[in-house]
């Protein structure tokens, strides 16, 4: 399986990178903020408390976003791989996404990194909520609340994935073509053990 963990700063252009690495690879999407909007949109419970951290640019407690993923995994058994986007973002979710994988008897096989700077990731989400309609992309207070969260709690992990060689940082300036070809580089270098069986579906 290729499992790849698609790590950034809120705005980094996880989103938009990981549909396009779907596509290519063939794996599966699994965006934890993706899955929180829509529990907020369809008004249920879990909805209703989730609403009100993401407006204010607050996680989600662990034990939240852990059952989300593990529901999602365990719905694809099918899977040739997934990406995780926007997830995990604590250092207790990255040791229950092992867990998770270990069940399966699979493993992370790259942590890949999109680089972007504070200014450049601020200008990106106030753009974006111009037109996303997105309530943490509304007020500057809220953006700079999600980098500081990044930088406490998220950004940390880094040092997860880098002590078991798995960090993979790629410049995360440029147009979404430029971004996806180093994206791709870097899945494509990775050792080929990881994907298994179907090493021939890679080759560009
Ligand atoms: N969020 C969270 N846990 C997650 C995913 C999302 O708490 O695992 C919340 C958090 O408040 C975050 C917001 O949802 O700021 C939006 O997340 P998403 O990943 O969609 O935003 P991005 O960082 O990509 O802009
Ligand atoms: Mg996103």
């Amino acid at each position: 399986m290729l499992n790849i963990v698609l790590f950034g700063g809120p705005g980094a252009g996880k989103g938009t990178q990981a549909l396009l690495l779907t596509e290519k690879f063939g794996l599966m999407h699994l965006s934890t903020g993706d899955m929180l909007r829509k529990e907020i949109a369809s008004g249920s419970e879990l909805g209703k408390i989730a609403g009100e951290i993401i407006s204010n640019g607050e996680l989600a407690p662990d034990e939240l976003v852990i059952d989300m993923i593990r529901e999602h995994i365990g719905q694809h058994p099918e899977a040739k791989g997934f990406i995780f986007d926007g997830f995990p973002r604590t250092q207790a979710q990255a040791l229950a996404l092992d867990k998770l994988l270990e069940e399966k008897d699979v493993q992370i096989t790259a942590m890949v990194a999109l680089d972007v700077s504070v200014d450049e990731l601020t200008t990106r989400l106030l753009k974006r909520g111009e037109v996303s309609g997105r309530a943490d992309d509304q007020s500057i207070d809220v953006i700079h609340n999600r980098i500081e969260v990044y930088h406490q709690k998220t950004e940390p992990i880094i040092d997860y994935y880098r002590a078991q060689e798995k960090y993979h940082p790629v410049d995360g300036l440029g147009s979404i073509e430029e971004i996806f070809n180093r994206l791709k580089q870097v899945i494509l270098t990775l050792k080929p053990h990881a994907f298994q069986h179907s090493v021939q579906n890679y080759i560009i």
